[in-house]
């Protein structure tokens, strides 16, 4: 309805404005005029409406822009026209404007730069929408008879389909492959067939084999009252987000599969945002076997640009029913949005680290919100902002207390490792059991949060360290590549047998990586398949498959990775889950390691006795008397949980209270320093002055970030929290402000992270 009017408007509008956002660090939005024939270039232009991109002038140049509003007055006296209107549909409807809009305010960033962030790269750089065929049967091919083709079977194929319907090129291309093209045109060229055009939106049809179906499910009864719970809850059009805590194991994904499928069958949409699609191809495999003749597209990282924004206009027109994707999903327009689902809701990768620092989950907590649709929020380990949530009353919260049919969940011992002897960091004990269940021909999976052969690689002669010219801090050694590469900056240098310092011709390394448990592995087992899975060995483009294909074959193997392997994975014949080391986690200072570190062991645990066979999770540490590590063996994921937030409260961090940082780096540490004491002085100075707005507002800093140095440059932090999360937002808004207006000498870069995920 608004929407309308303001398209009226636009015609009404004597005055003929248009104000935009365009892609720079703006905080405001320029105003234009356009001429109401728009005629340009000699053809009729198209007439503006809010939503749609824009060429306007700014400066000497010429930038695509978009119109977020059709004003009837402007402040200005003299506006420049627009050069032209490039969308004759809006690319953003008022509620994804809206969500925008809330966003640029709710994360401190540019409105200009947060809309064109929700686009694809195509379009963000003024490219139209792709265009694609439709083909049909002419009158004449409607007409003819099946004899007049019969020397050419593959054109009466060709046109006995179009006779049935129209049809875009990628379908056909689809389902008669070789040659498509000729034969249409052949088609075409005896008049037989015609196309128009039309939107692409090409349903990229993701094929994967190696994963062994699934079959007939008969859902237990826990299953069975968590969907009716969230099915009801949907049809009685609740929109108090649902959080469904079900253990590892427990069958999630068939609680989404059945929760959506009455919203689907009334025609609407569902969006599905996963931490990494890669990592995971199951749940979109899963998807797709329940749901055979619906769309569903992914969108991840992967994709060609020409095969994203086809997705997008797809997703736009409803043709895709459901899309599964990664956190920039978030913003795909879906005018038939029915629900949004988020699996594994606690996993850090749904926080953009860089640029628009959003966080993808809350974004779509916010989107369901603004649309008036349901979402719901799955994880074996709920994030502490979820489960504060749910005490706040804000969530319904669903569990899922055991694993269907006859998987039970794993039993956990601790391994105190400072009475035994390690090889590679692995304790004779673990070496044994790893052998007995090998042995019995069942699947093990070792676990090891560092990549590379060793942290550290050094000269005992003279003392030498590979250390980072860039951030100060040790390179690790790479055995395969025979490199050392900085996992901070990712500098790489290649490592000679020699030193460099003393020329001694015996380096030596400390500590271990999975290259190097790899190959302690292959030694004591030389017959059994070790399989590497981490960010080194499966950056060639299908070694992750083709490696996850081995393990869904079901021998016995022995896997070692990193969190890649934490992820959803379900290998029903691994029995035994063993944590190399949980120790630098525990004594982090980050205010989320334990969080996280609890998520991770109850999630790699998780992987262990999926099938029929019993799982047993061994947790090698040298702090077996830790608080936490006691707590989530006797207690379990979610009373950690809670004492974990009672710590947060006792320093107002969240989800308590409120927090964000302001981070600024420069190449000298004496510019990133000045820049934030000197924010320090004016923030001060306006609490200071307005004290009743501000009595729950604590800052600390300037200090050094607790990785002080990265790719050469120094970083510097300065922390606000605030029990009142609307005083939090007011300072940072002054503290925007601020920011915007200092110089920046010395090439200080800065940011402000709302609800940042770590204080690295
Ligand atoms: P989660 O995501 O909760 O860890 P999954 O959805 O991956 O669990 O399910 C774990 C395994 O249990 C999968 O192999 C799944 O097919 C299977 N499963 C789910 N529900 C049932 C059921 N009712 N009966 C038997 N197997 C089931
Ligand atoms: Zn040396
Ligand atoms: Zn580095």
């Amino acid at each position: 309805m608004e929407k309308n009017n303001r398209n009226n408007l636009a015609q009404d509008n004597k005055n003929n404005i248009v104000r935009v956002v365009i892609q720079r660090p703006l905080y405001k939005l320029l105003d234009y005029c356009f001429a109401s024939q728009s005629n340009v270039n000699g053809k009729q232009g198209l007439l503006p409406q809010t939503g749609c991109r824009v060429r306007v002038p700014l400066g000497n140049s010429v930038i695509t822009a978009i119109v977020v509003e059709m004003p009837i007055e402007s402040e200005f006296e003299k506006l420049k026209s627009i050069i032209e209107v490039l969308d004759d549909k809006p690319l953003f409807d008022s509620s994804m404007m809206a969500l925008l809009n809330w966003a640029s305010r709710y994360y401190c960033y540019p409105i200009g730069e947060v809309f064109f962030h929700a686009l694809p790269s195509t379009l963000r750089k003024g490219k139209p929408l792709p265009k694609t065929l439709l083909w049909k049967a002419s009158k004449q091919g409607q007409a003819s008879a099946e004899g007049e083709l019969k020397r050419a079977p593959k054109q009466l194929a060709f046109l006995q389909r179009l006779k049935l319907g129209e049809s875009t090129e990628s379908q056909l291309r689809d389902d008669f492959s070789t040659n498509w093209r000729n034969t249409l045109r052949e088609l075409k060229n005896k008049g037989l067939v015609e196309s128009r055009e039309v939107d692409a939106t090409v349903a990229v049809q993701t094929v994967l084999t190696s994963i062994p179906e699934k079959g007939n499910i008969t859902l237990s009864d826990e299953q069975k009252s968590v969907i009716q719970s969230i099915v009801d809850s949907f049809q009685q059009k609740s929109t108090k987000p649902i959080l469904l805590h079900g253990i590892t194991g427990s069958g999630k994904t068939e609680v989404y599969l059945r929760s959506i499928t009455p919203i689907l069958e009334a025609g609407k949409q569902v969006l599905v945002l996963v931490p990494e699609i890669g990592l995971t191809p199951q749940l979109l495999f899963r998807f797709k076997e329940h749901f055979p003749k619906l769309t569903i597209n992914a969108l991840h990282s992967g994709l060609a640009d020409s095969e994203r924004v086809s997705i997008w206009q797809g997703a736009r027109s409803g043709e895709v029913n459901i899309i599964i994707g990664t956190r920039s999903a978030v913003f795909t327009p879906m005018n038939k949005l029915g629900a949004i689902l988020i699996d594994e809701e606690h996993d850090a990768s749904f926080k953009q680290q860089e640029g628009f620092l959003y966080q993808g989950r809350d974004m779509a907590v916010k989107r369901a919100n603004h649309q008036g649709i349901p979402i719901l929020l799955g994880s074996a380990t709920p994030s502490i902002e979820s489960l504060e949530n749910v005490k706040q009353g804000r969530y319904q919260y669903l569990r899922l207390t055991s694993r269907p049919g006859k998987s039970k969940p794993p039993e956990m011992a601790l391994l105190d490792t400072r009475t035994l002897s390690l090889e590679a960091g692995i304790s004779q004990l673990l070496m044994s059991e790893v052998r007995q269940h090998i042995e019995k021909k069942n699947q093990v999976m070792l676990f090891l949060n560092r990549r590379g052969f060793a942290p550290v690689i050094m000269c005992p002669s003279c003392g030498w360290h590979a250390v980072c010219e860039h951030c100060d801090s040790g390179m690790t050694y790479h055995a395969f590549a025979s490199k050392v590469i900085c996992h901070h900056c990712g500098l790489e240098e290649k490592i000679s047998p020699k030193c460099p310092d003393c020329g001694s011709p015996k380096l030596t390394t400390q500590g271990q990586g999975t290259e190097r448990i790899e190959q302690v592995l292959k030694t004591h087992f030389p017959k059994t398949n070790v399989i590497r899975i981490d960010r080194d060995s499966t950056s060639s483009k299908g070694s992750l498959d083709k490696k996850l294909k081995q393990v869904h074959a079901g021998d016995p193997v022995i896997l070692i990775g990193t969190q890649m392997l934490t992820k959803g994975h379900d290998f029903p014949n691994l029995t035994l889950v063993g944590i190399l080391d949980v120790d630098q986690a525990l004594f982090s200072l980050d205010y989320r390691a334990q969080e996280r570190l609890a998520q991770q062991v109850v999630q790699v645990a998780g992987r262990a006795g999926r099938g029929n066979k019993k799982g047993r999770v061994v947790l090698q540490t040298s702090q077996p008397e830790h608080p936490l590590l006691l707590s989530l063996l006797s207690k379990g994921y979610k009373q950690t949980a809670e004492q974990i937030l009672n710590e947060r409260g006792v320093w107002d961090y969240p989800p308590v209270g409120a927090l964000a940082i302001i981070k600024a780096n420069a190449e000298s540490s004496d510019a990133a320093v000045k820049f934030l004491l000197k924010l320090n002085i004016q923030l001060s100075a306006y609490i200071e002055a307005n004290n009743d707005l501000f009595e729950s507002v604590n800052t600390m800093g300037p200090m050094p970030s607790p990785i002080q140095k990265r790719a050469k440059r120094y970083r510097f932090q300065y922390l606000i929290t605030a029990k009142n999360r609307l005083q939090l937002h007011r300072l940072l808004n002054q503290a925007q402000a601020e920011l915007s207006s200092f110089r920046r000498s010395g090439g200080v870069r800065w940011a402000i992270d709302v609800d940042p995920s770590d204080f690295l």
